[in-house]
Order: structure tokens, then C-alpha cells, then sequence
């Protein structure tokens, strides 16, 4: 019946463009087995059947049975049954979503051994050791991630085990120590489980099967998704592979691989081995690896296999791959590959080089890299030639410097950092369990495991600082403590310093200089010169890549000649955000309280002219440094008790001066004005336009400004490009009044200077009523400049200045955004709004000109989002301009 969905799929079936139906291990099980590449057959179940389950609480019924006819036939390709008594077919069962998660349930190997099979297994393999450790195994791994027993128990019991034989590491246990183990093991769920570990193959293998589909939902997934904005419907498929064997002896083993060096981007070999050895071994950091070069002298048939098929996916999926692989008695299987994840710093790196070995375009180089990667670049560094005490070195694992607290164990990196503290989370490794101190910290330090550690993953996904194997380092979580070599002891609470780009760890806090990154967009370092290392080189073309790109121009908010300047070098096509309110702080507040509080038309004209002068130079400042590009100068803006003193403190000062009987007149006068402009609600009220409508002369004196400033500069055969943007408006008369007044100053300016300014007169549309009305503001505006900032503000009625402390954590983790609306554009409601005013603007003024200078200018989603909508430019801070460019050529691709 062709309307029955069909759950399961074998991996001959599916291909690597099915990661939303079969996850991203299952896609890319089946690219390697239709690439011809050695993988141990088997079948995945789809993110569908989970999806199903997970919304009825129920499997689906024909679940059942196409797991049954999937399992048939692989029992026919491998000529034996699961579990058959004799000669066991073995399965693994692993998770595998769209996204690799950590915090779900992963593994279980070796699915099939029970009482009887195990037997079996021990004659086939001629080997009984291997048979009862792969059986312990499964006990131990089923019974913590299907049956929820605490895995600290087993690991208890295998060190008692390890004790007692005076061992060290498991290889050195028998046959009969591990049987007596799986005794031990099996005790162990009985009591913690309530219940036996199951004999029955057929059960092990559905009760896996649930686990996998009920571990999306487990609090650490659903944290994680959070984080990383991952949506939580997608479900997780289930890959049912069967077993190979990395534990069979010297001949067998299992390891991890990278065609290039995550951490810079170079070709080569890079991973880690383990000898004798299955599955999680190698990145729980249990037995120290060997590096993957080493394999080469141990098994050189397979080394010289492993060498081409990393090839042959390089070239196939043209990016760098990671892999998973097992080497049983000498046969190479490969169990994953998926892109890899890498460091900011190699993204660019391979991007480049990608183009320049043929495999990729511009275009597609562009997609490989982000923003937020970008953005991770332009942090600054350690100063390497500050005193420092370095008392170890770890693995470089995610780059970054981090300085903070010691604090080892994930509760308290949470509670301080709750409370303002900055962390560093030491442990010997890490584990899922602590995903919300990683979180929590600046940054993360192991003294045990490689590369491809817990920790390494998935502090280099989260952006986040790390050090692991600094094994030097003695981490005692227990007593909340670290020993350094020398033996200088590290409480909880004392400040170390990490450096995840050289893996160094000090003592004390290491001050810190600016990335190479911002000194080439400063200028002060060149790609191609000496000094310039590959990083910057490939920062640089990759911009290039984007700048050709992008449709979307980028503009600065920037209210000074200082930041404009650096906007500039920046990359910034002019100013999108004056706030003419930043230029009346300091020793002009004093001018503009005497405005705000004139009784008599005299004053209010003489505190105008004495700031007339004020304004003019800061806007032929801002012209000069941005010559030749447009400069937006809003008028100002906010409530003017913003430059009043603060009510209460006021009245103190007066009850004092009072009491005392000392003079207070002036004071007294200036409570009665801070009472007559109080408001309640402030954002909502005496602000942005109605400010110049309510106070004579205001605007017309920043207009006059604006105009006798652009007015110097073209007598100095300059270039200025004022735009004068009217804020808050809600409704074209409002703007056609501010209009009228401000074309008669022009244009006196004009014939008293005998120049044509050529000034644009446009507005912020910032208010829902502006939005909704936009064909009507556009015959007074010929631009309009998105302030979705307010936006926002007023179209969710929240307040923009108190919001995000109060309940937005409760939003967040409800689920109700996944990120806030005020850091990325609310496609559906604000974007909309925005989407038809810019329609219904145009629709007016066809060459109306549109941008956006909230915070979301420079939000990377958010730049996709208005190029997507036709604006022509996003303005945002300086330091953003970067980012902004880089997403802008994304968006464009
Ligand atoms: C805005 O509201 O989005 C805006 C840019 O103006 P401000 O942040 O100054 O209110
Ligand atoms: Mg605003």
C-alpha cells in the first residue's frame, strides 16, 4: 500500500541528502555504503516513526513489523540470526538526528548477547575473553542508557574488578573476571532497574530502539537544543548496524579520524587510535590513544585503506570529513562520517583551500563559513609577552582566552555564574552531565582525553573555550582542587587563565590583546605581508568573496568621528545611526537642561544658540570622516528626563537644603520641572518626533546644523551625504509638519551659503501605526530607516529595558522563542510588518530607500532576513560591520 510511510530504511536504500528523514549518521551510513565503502550492513529507522511515537506515546503499529522485515533480511546477508545461540548475530543500536547531539542517548553495542549467545560467540570467535567483555559491555551500556541505571556503579565494580586482579587497565582482565563481572553487572540491574537485564535478543533490540526515541526529550537534549537553536520536532532516527569487532586483539581496534587538522585546517593525518578496543573507548579518554600515524606501523594494510577512503570522502563531499572506524582482525569498517565540526579559524582556513584545490566556489566557500565564527575570530587574545606563570598545557581543543574562577564541578560554574562570576570549569574529562556548567563557563579545562573528547565536541560547537589532556594537571573534583607540577595547589575559587588556541593554561589572570583578525580589518596588519599568518590571509579572501556577493550595503551606527573612522576601516558604506541624543551628554547636558527647563522665549533661544555651534562641529567631524558616503543624523530622541537629574535624589537634596535653611531656589526649580516631565511610561511618551513639534526651535537647530556643517565641508570641496531621519513617527502629518519647518532652514542655509546641499529628509519607521501606514509616510520620507528596536518594543508590548532580566529565561525555557526577539528578527510578526511597509513604501515611492538600524542589523539571521525582504542596507555597531558583510554575501548566495 503506497500510503502506508515507510519507517525503516536499509542503508543500500537512503543517501546523505535523507539527514532530515534518517538523521545524519543514517544519511551518511547509506553515502558510504552506495559509495562502495566498507560498512557493516544494516538499516535505519526514520525521524518519522520517532516523531509518531513520541506524539501518541505509542510505536506505530507497522513499526513493528518493517522492523521485523528489515532484521529478516539482514539475518539473510549475514547468514545468522540475532542472537542465535550457536553463532550470534550481533547488532549496535545508535541514535543519530538531523543534528549531532550530544545529551542523547548514543549507543549500545553488542545487542544480541545474552546467557546462551554468549557462548556461541565465545567458540566462533575462539576467543572467550572477548566474548564475556563484549558481553559486559552490553550489560553495562544497555543497563545506564536504556534502563537509567547510574553508570558509576558499573564503573565501581570494574575498578574493584581491576583491584583486585592488580590490573590497571581492563585488557588485563580474563575470561573469568569478566564473567564473574557479568555476574556482578547483571546484579546490579536487578536491584537498580527492579528488574533482569533482558535475554531475549529480539526485546534487547526494541527496548534500545525506545530509549532512542524517548532520549530526545531527556533534559540534556532538550537543553541543547536550546542552545543551539535546534528545533525540537525534528526527532531522532535510529540506526540498527550490525556488529564489528575493534576488541578481538592486537589485530582489532577502533578509532577516530579527520581528513584535515580541525583546529587549523591542514591536510594530513589526524586522529586518534585504540588498540584492542570497541566503541566509546576512544574518545572517554579510558586507555590512552595513539596518534593515527602511529597506526601505519601497527597495521599497514588498513592504514594505506583508511589513507584513500579519507580521500575518496574528501572529494566526495568536498569538505572535511570525521570519521569513526573499527579495524576487526585486520578487515577495516567504516561506522561514520559526517562533515566534521571545526574551529573558526580552520572554516575559513578550508574554505579557502577547498577553492583553491578546485573543489568548491566562491560562492559555495561562502556558505562554509558564518557570522557567528566571524565574530568568535575578532575576540581578543592573550598578550604572550605578559608576565605570566604557565603551569601546563593541554590540548588546544577550542580556541578562545578564558579567565575566570576555578570552579570544578558543573553546580557551581551555574550558581557563580548565576551570580556574576566568571568560571573556568575544571574536570578530569567531561560527560553529557555536565552540559549546563560548559554552558555556564567561560571556558572548560580536562586533564584527561584527546581531540575528540566530550569536552573538545562540544566546546568547540558552543564557541567556547577549551583545554582538555593537560595531563600534567591533577584534578581532584572530590576535594574541589588542582595540583599543578611543583605541587602548587589550585582552590576552587582562584583565577586561572586558558588559552584554547595554543592550549596553555596559567596561574592568575593573563591580560589580553586583540585578534590578528581586527588588526588586519584595523589595518594594522596586511595579508600577504610577513606578518600576516594564514588565518588573516584567508579572513581576507573570504571577504572579498562576500563583499562581491552581497546585494545588502552595511552601514555603522556611529555617533563619533572616532567610531565612524573605524566603522570605515571596518568595511562601513557610511553611517545608518547618528543618535544626535549621545552628542548632549557630558558638559552639554548643563546646555540642554537650561533648554528643557526656559520659561521665557529669550531663553530657550539663547540655550539653542549656545549649542548650535556644539552640534554643527560634531557633524563636519562625522562628515570628514565619512566623506564621500551617506551619514544618517537622526534628530533627537529620547525622553528628555534622560538628561535630568534623577527624581528622587533630587528631592533629597532639596528636603536637605531645606532643613538646613540653606538657599535651594535652583534646585527647587529644577524638581518642578523633572515633576511636570515625569512620565510613567516614558518610552511611550514625550519622545522622538514630539519632542520637536512640542519644543520651538529644537530640530530646526540640529537641522540647521546639519546644514551650515554640509554646507563647510562642500566649501571645502568635500563630499557630504547628510540624511536627516525623523524618529518615532506614527503618522505622516506628523512628518510633514517637521518637513515644512526643516525645508526652510535648508533652504535659507542654502541661499545664505549659495550652496545645494541636497539633503534627504526621511523617517524611522519604529511604531506598528508607522508600519501599517507606510504608503501614506512615504510621500513625506525618501527613506525609511527600520528601528526594530522600538519596533519590537511595540508590536510585542514588551519593554525593551526590562524584558530580558525579568521573564524572558522563563520564555526560553518554555520554549515559547528559542532566542529573543530584540537579538534576532521575529520573522513572523515584527519581519512582516516590516516586509509590507517596505512593499507598501515603495508601492508610494518606488526609489524610496530602505534600511534598518536596530540591533538586528547586525544580527546574522536577522541579515538574511532583510536581504530576503529587498532592503538595501542594515546598519549596526562598528564592531559588528564584519559579520554584517559576511552575512550579507551568505544571504546572497
Ligand atoms: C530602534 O528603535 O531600533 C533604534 C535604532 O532606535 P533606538 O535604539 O535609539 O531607540
Ligand atoms: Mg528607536
Amino acid at each position: 500500500d503506497p500510503h502506508v510511510a515507510k519507517f525503516v530504511y536499509d542503508f543500500t536504500e537512503g543517501n546523505k541528502d535523507l539527514k532530515d528523514l534518517l538523521g545524519g549518521k543514517g544519511a551518511n551510513l547509506a553515502e558510504m555504503t552506495n559509495l562502495g565503502l566498507p560498512v557493516p550492513p544494516g538499516f535505519t529507522i526514520t525521524t518519522e516513526a520517532c516523531k509518531t511515537y513520541l506524539d501518541s506515546g505509542e510505536e506505530p503499529a507497522a513499526l513493528r513489523d518493517e522492523v521485523s522485515a528489515h532484521l529478516d533480511a539482514l539475518e539473510a546477508t549475514m547468514g545468522k540470526k540475532l542472537g542465535q545461540a550457536d553463532d550470534p548475530l550481533l547488532v549496535s543500536v545508535r541514535s543519530g538526528a538531523k543534528f549531532s547531539m550530544p545529551g542523547m542517548m548514543d549507543t549500545v553495542l553488542n545487542i544480541g548477547l545474552s546467557d546462551k549467545s554468549v557462548q556461541g560467540l565465545a567458540r566462533q570467535a575462539g576467543d572467550e575473553r572477548f566474548a564475556w567483555d563484549s558481553y559486559r559491555r552490553l550489560i553495562q551500556m544497555f543497563g545506564k542508557t536504556v534502563l537509567g541505571v547510574d553508570g558509576e556503579l558499573f564503573e565501581d565494580a570494574l575498578d574493584a574488578a581491576k583491584a583486585a586482579r592488580k590490573v590497571t587497565v581492563d585488557t588485563e582482565l580474563e575470561a573469568a573476571d569478566l564473567k564473574k563481572l557479568v555476574t556482578k553487572f547483571k546484579k546490579i540491574v536487578k536491584t537498580e532497574a527492579g528488574r533482569d537485564f533482558p535475554q531475549d535478543p529480539r526485546e534487547q533490540m526494541d527496548l534500545a530502539i525506545k530509549a532512542v526515541f524517548d532520549s530526545w526529550n531527556g533534559d540534556r537534549a532538550k537543553l541543547y537544543r536550546r542552545q543551539e537553536r535546534i528545533p525540537h520536532d525534528l526527532g531522532t532516527a535510529v540506526n540498527v548496524c550490525s556488529m564489528v569487532f575493534g576488541n578481538l586483539g592486537p589485530d582489532s581496534g577502533t578509532g577516530v579520524a579527520f581528513t584535515r587538522d580541525p583546529a587549523s585546517g591542514h591536510q594530513g593525518v589526524y586522529g586518534d587510535y585504540l588498540q584492542n578496543a570497541q566503541g566509546e573507548d576512544v574518545v572517554a579518554g579510558i586507555r590512552n590513544t595513539v596518534p593515527l600515524a602511529e597506526l601505519e606501523s601497527i597495521d599497514k594494510k588498513s592504514y594505506d585503506r583508511l589513507m584513500q577512503i579519507m580521500e575518496i570522502l574528501e572529494n566526495h563531499y568536498k569538505d572535511l570529513c570525521d570519521i569513526e572506524f573499527t579495524i576487526e582482525r585486520g578487515q577495516l569498517w567504516m561506522l561514520q562520517t559526517r562533515v566534521g565540526k571545526r574551529t573558526a579559524g580552520a572554516a575559513f582556513r578550508i574554505a579557502t583551500q577547498l577553492v583553491d584545490q578546485g573543489l568548491i566556489d566562491e560562492a559555495e566557500a561562502l556558505t562554509r563559513v558564518n557570522g557567528a565564527q566571524l565574530a568568535q575570530l575578532m575576540f581578543p587574545r592573550f598578550d604572550e609577552s605578559a608576565k605570566v606563570e604557565q603551569v601546563g598545557r593541554g590540548i588546544a581543543a577550542s580556541p578562545g582566552a578564558a579567565v575566570g574562577k576555578a570552579v570544578f564541578d558543573s553546580y557551581t560554574a551555574v550558581k557563580w555564574s548565576r551570580s556574576g562570576e566568571k568560571v573556568i570549569l575544571i574536570r578530569r574529562e567531561t560527560n553529557p552531565d555536565d552540559l549546563d556548567g560548559m554552558i555556564a563557563a567561560e571556558g572548560i579545562l580536562t586533564s584527561r582525553g584527546g581531540k575528540t573528547s566530550h569536552a573538545a565536541v562540544v566546546a568547540r560547537g558552543m564557541g567556547k573555550t577549551c583545554v582538555c589532556g593537560a595531563e600534567e594537571l591533577e584534578v581532584d573534583t572530590k576535594r574541589r582542587r588542582m595540583t599543578v607540577p611543583g605541587g602548587q595547589v589550585v582552590e576552587e575559587g582562584d583565577v586561572v587563565s586558558i588559552d584554547g588556541s595554543s592550549g596553555k593554561v596559567y596561574l592568575g589572570e593573563v591580560p589580553v590583546v586583540p585578534s590578528p583578525v581586527v588588526e588586519y580589518f584595523e589595518g594594522r596588519m596586511h595579508p600577504g605581508a610577513d606578518d600576516a599568518d594564514e588565518l588573516v590571509e584567508a579572513v581576507h579572501r573570504m571577504m572579498a568573496f562576500a563583499d562581491r556577493k552581497r546585494r545588502l550595503r552595511v552601514r555603522a551606527n556611529a555617533d563619533n568621528a572616532e567610531d565612524a573612522l573605524r566603522a570605515r576601516r571596518f568595511g562601513a558604506q557610511g553611517i545608518g545611526l547618528c543618535r544626535t541624543e549621545h552628542m548632549f551628554l557630558g558638559d552639554r547636558r548643563e546646555l540642554v537642561e537650561r533648554l528643557i527647563l526656559a520659561d521665557t522665549e529669550a531663553e530657550r533661544e539663547e540655550s539653542l544658540k549656545a549649542l548650535l555651534p556644539l552640534q554643527k562641529r560634531d557633524f563636519v567631524e562625522l562628515f570628514e570622516a565619512m566623506d564621500g558616503l551617506p551619514v544618517t543624523i537622526r534628530l533627537l530622541d529620547p525622553p528628555l528626563h534622560e538628561f535630568l537629574p534623577d527624581i528622587t535624589e533630587l528631592s533629597v537634596r532639596v528636603a536637605l537644603a531645606e532643613s538646613r535653611q540653606e538657599p535651594h531656589e535652583n534646585e527647587l526649580r529644577l524638581l518642578q520641572a523633572v515633576h511636570r516631565l515625569h512620565e510613567q511610561n516614558p518610552m511611550l511618551g514625550l519622545r522622538g518626533v514630539r519632542l520637536g513639534l512640542v519644543i520651538p526651535g529644537l530640530f530646526t537647530m540640529q537641522v540647521r546644523a546639519i546644514a551650515e556643517a554640509a554646507a563647510e565641508r562642500r566649501a571645502a570641496k568635500c563630499d557630504p551625504r547628510a540624511e536627516i531621519m525623523i524618529p518615532l513617527v506614527g503618522t505622516v502629518q506628523e512628518l510633514e509638519i517637521v518637513r515644512e519647518e526643516a525645508d526652510q532652514v535648508i533652504a535659507e542655509v542654502e541661499r545664505t551659503t549659495d550652496t545645494r546641499l541636497k539633503l534627504a529628509i526621511g523617517t524611522m519607521i519604529e511604531l506598528p501605526r508607522a508600519a501599517l501606514t507606510a504608503g501614506q509616510i512615504a510621500e513625506a520620507a525618501e527613506f525609511f530607516s527600520f528601528g526594530t528596536n522600538d519596533l519590537t518594543q511595540t508590536v510585542w508590548g514588551f519593554s525593551r529595558d526590562d524584558v530580558e532580566a525579568s521573564f524572558f529565561t522563563a520564555y526560553l525555557e518554555k520554549g515559547i522563542f528559542g532566542v529573543s526577539p530584540f537579538e534576532t528578527i521575529d520573522k513572523d510578526g515584527v519581519g512582516s510588518l516590516v516586509a509590507a511597509a517596505a512593499k507598501a513604501g515603495r508601492a508610494t515611492r518606488p526609489d524610496l530607500k530602505l534600511g534598518v538600524c536596530g540591533e538586528h542589523g547586525g544580527d546574522p539571521e536577522s541579515v538574511h532576513f532583510f536581504h530576503q525582504v529587498g532592503l538595501d542596507y542594515v546598519s549596526c555597531s562598528p564592531f559588528r560591520i564584519p559579520v554584517a558583510r559576511l552575512e550579507a554575501g551568505r544571504a546572497a548566495v
